[in-house]
């Protein structure tokens, strides 16, 4: 249990002043919403699915989430995406020129681009030679305008999941917020870090739509915090920044997590499939395991099978620029015919 945080140290001073716009959809919500007739927003009348404004809570949407994942709808914040989340973060908690974030290479290139754009240092502490977070020099590098520390497990590109015990210490020893990003976590055996929320008031969780639940398309991220941290990011995100057709569909995909639930074993199959049959390919070095749905595989000539592949009408992920990853690649599972494909291209190559 960590005792010693105060959130009140962390949100940067015009923030805490900020009060959130409010929008004419903010200031009337009520249980009669159906009967009544709005002439508040300058909307225009003529009903065709989009006319009036979104929700700008998101209300049926989180209300699905938290039953799914049983948890508050007070402790659900949603983005455009979970990069909208991530940005909400840094300008939230982070002061441009002044603070710092520590990520952890190879790792997800947003939390970098973010960084930029916010004027806002990344500490970078390379992950060790397994892929795990290096404790002790991530706390060392810690100092008194360090906010954020991005922890993501699965962890893109390289697949595998952050030791539990690793994680455990850095929420502990770490006063800032410790960001576990777990876009990845439905292909994984380890369990989701929601129910250790109540434990750890620095825990912020993003999750999203865009992988397992397929819908990358529709944009939409989750955060899960404490309720002070959630109302900080409420306080500061753009009104309605999940439209209408997004909510829409996020509904109707999420009353069917059956069907969702069903493509996640397709796609976990496939990759232990895959993960066989890439190992038999002689310029395949080795084949990383993976919690996620992509598999890291090390070859002789990263850029030449990159080409090789591409001119055979398949497009992979060339990671090799990145630490710890000299002549990676980083392949997403397809869907069986996909796959076999790869495997027939990847023979014919060799
Ligand atoms: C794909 C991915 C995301 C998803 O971002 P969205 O903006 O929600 O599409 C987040 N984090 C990581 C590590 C990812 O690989």
């Amino acid at each position: 249990m960590k005792t010693n945080f105060n959130i009140n140290n962390l949100i940067r001073e015009n923030i805490k002043s900020l009060m959130p716009y409010s929008s004419a959809r903010d200031e009337y919500i009520n249980a009669n919403y159906k009967e009544m007739i709005f002439l508040d927003a300058n909307e225009n009348p003529f009903e065709n699915g989009v006319n009036r404004y979104p929700d700008p809570q998101q209300n049926s949407v989180k209300e699905l989430l938290s039953k799914i994942k049983k948890i508050d709808t007070k402790n659900i914040l949603l983005g455009n995406g979970s990069d909208e989340v991530l940005d909400l973060l840094f300008r939230a908690f982070c002061e441009p020129n002044k603070d710092n974030i520590i990520t952890l290479p190879p790792t997800y290139g947003m939390y970098s681009v973010l960084a930029n754009i916010n004027a806002v240092e990344n500490i970078k502490v390379v992950l060790t030679a397994n892929f795990q977070p290096n404790v002790a020099q991530i706390l060392s590098e810690v100092d008194t305008n360090t906010k954020l520390l991005f922890l993501c497990s699965p962890n893109n590109p390289t697949g595998n999941s952050f030791s539990i015990a690793a994680i455990e210490e850095l929420l502990l020893k770490f006063n800032g917020l410790v960001v576990i990003d777990e876009a990845y976590i439905d292909f994984s055996e380890q369990e989701n870090w929601l129910n250790k929320l109540e434990e750890f008031p620095n825990l912020v969780i993003t999750q999203t739509l865009s992988k397992a639940y397929g819908m990358a398309g529709i944009r939409l991220g989750v955060c899960y915090a404490s309720k002070e941290i959630i109302s900080v990011l409420n306080s500061i995100k753009p009104p309605y920044n999940v439209n209408e057709l997004s909510q829409q569909k996020a509904i109707n995909r999420l009353l069917d997590f059956d069907a969702v639930q069903k493509e996640i074993i397709q796609i976990k199959n496939e990759r232990l499939q895959l993960e066989k049959e890439l190992k038999s390919i002689d310029f395949i070095e080795k084949v990383y395991p993976s919690d996620a749905n992509f598999l890291l595989i090390q070859v002789d000539d990263a850029t030449k099978r990159y080409q090789q592949l591409l001119s055979n009408g398949i497009v992979i992920r060339n990671r090799s620029k990145e630490p710890l990853c000299e002549n990676c690649l980083r392949i997403t599972v397809g869907t069986a015919s996909e796959n076999k494909e790869l495997i027939k291209i990847l023979k014919e190559i060799n």
